[in-house]
């Protein structure tokens, strides 16, 4: 039998209802704040990735899916959803609107990754970009929205780590302290690391490697945090007092180091006591750079994403039940072969109001009901020869056992009404 790829999922029953409802939620918040939906193409020109994540990040060295089209052109799978919106706010002129423009989105992103409890090749994300304003308030309903959401689905045991990475001169200062304190050792660290001591030292942080992270330790590194410039530092104060303002809790993570290489100032991630390793639910950044990167004017950002899948076993880890399906309110029985044509009429007549289903074969009462239970539905409904005559349902609430009937075109009204026998 043919499976699903490694590190792939099929989202169906309740792994789909908790995604719906961790979208559902999320867009009525983000919808709330101003954000508008965007849906960018799945695939984009490689060098959309390799600008707009970088060239020294894990993302675009190791995971990245690229495939090459016919004419030639390198493509790739998005890893991540900034890029393509920013991208897209280039292209459409959206600098002109309004500012800031508020985007959200929702959707499947693909990255090349050794598949294990909460890390898949085909994830998904939902996410929210503020473009257009560099104030420490655009930082902070971010950083507020990315928290209320998960909380509003919930969780409780969630904490929301706040840090900065500074601008691109104070990193380039920590950068070169990095490559001091390290070179020493440089022979012990992984060969990733290795080569990341001349192109990014900062990403040595990130090292998933024991031998690295021991060094680190040994050596005392210092953090990021200690080698903010005075606008970098004050910028992160602001964005402290507004969350405090607001009641958001978070811890100040010194050594907050994110994904991206174009990330500035405020950076900041919410995890999950209870997911063990794969623990962050989330994260986000300033990146005031990218537009350029990507051709564009200068145009700050700020945004984040939570990985769906992530959320859900955080729901679950909780307790937490996704939102229930919609339910079935009525099972329509023929009970008669000749009459199974006006079950389905019936169904057309009542959908989409309604949620209807209606047996493919005639059914004796007993056993049309026995049937409607299985399915959960609210009401069976008969068709015989009275309703057939007079146009009408019998419709009988499988809780109470009460019947009416009905004429077929006042059952979505009478539904509307509460539709009590
Ligand atoms: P990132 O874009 O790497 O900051 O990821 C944001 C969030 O997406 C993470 O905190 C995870 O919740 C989720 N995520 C990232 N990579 C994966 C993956 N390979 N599988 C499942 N979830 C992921």
């Amino acid at each position: 039998m043919t499976k699903a790829v490694k590190g792939t999922h099929d989202l169906f029953d309740k792994s789909l209802l908790y995604h719906q409802t961790i979208i559902g939620r999320a867009r009525d918040w983000l919808e709330a704040a101003g954000g508008r939906e965007i849906a960018t193409p799945i695939f984009e020109l490689t060098e959309v990735f390799e600008r707009g994540v970088g060239t020294t990040t894990d993302i675009v060295q190791k995971e990245m899916f690229t495939f090459t089209d016919r004419g030639g052109r390198s493509l790739t799978l998005r890893p991540e959803g900034t890029a393509g919106v920013v991208r897209a706010y280039l292209e459409h002129g959206m600098k002109v609107w309004p500012q800031p423009v508020k985007l959200w989105y929702a959707g499947p992103m693909f990255r090349a990754e050794r598949p294990q409890k909460g890390r898949q090749r085909q994830f998904h994300q939902v996410g929210y970009e503020v473009l257009g304003s560099d104030s420490p308030l655009a930082d902070a309903e971010a950083v507020a929205l990315s928290y209320l959401i998960l909380r509003d689905l919930g969780l409780r045991k969630i904490t929301l780590r706040l840090g900065s990475v500074g601008d691109l001169e104070d990193r380039r200062r920590y950068n070169a302290y990095l490559r001091e304190v390290l070179k020493p050792r440089a022979q012990e660290l992984s060969a990733d690391s290795q080569r990341r001591l001349e192109a990014n030292p900062l990403r040595i942080l990130d090292s998933k490697s024991e031998t690295d992270q021991r060094i680190l330790r040994e050596l005392a590194v210092r953090p990021m945090l200690d080698f903010l410039g005075p606008e970098a530092a004050a910028h992160l104060e602001q964005v402290k007092s507004l969350l405090s303002e607001m009641n958001i809790p978070y811890t100040i993570d010194p050594s907050i180091v994110r994904g991206l290489d174009y990330y500035v100032r405020t950076s900041w991630e919410i995890h999950h006591k209870l997911l063990g390793a794969q623990s962050a639910l989330g994260g986000g950044g300033r990146y005031d750079g990218l537009s350029e990167l990507l051709g564009g004017p200068p145009t700050p950002g700020v945004g984040w994403a939570l990985g769906i899948e992530r959320v859900a076993l955080a729901m679950e880890a909780e307790g937490l039940s996704p939102a229930p399906a919609r339910p079935l309110d009525i099972y329509v029985a023929a009970l008669d072969p000749d009459l199974l044509p006006l079950a389905l009429q019936a169904a057309i007549r009542l959908w989409p109001e309604l949620r209807v289903e209606y047996s493919l074969s005639s059914k004796r009462p007993a056993k049309a009901i026995r049937e409607a239970e299985k399915r959960g539905a609210r009401y069976v409904a008969f068709i015989g020869e009275n309703e057939a005559r007079s146009n009408t349902l019998t419709l009988k609430d499988i809780s109470s056992g009460e019947q009416v009937t009905l004429p077929i075109e006042e059952v979505k009204s009478w539904f509307e009404s509460g539709g009590r026998a």
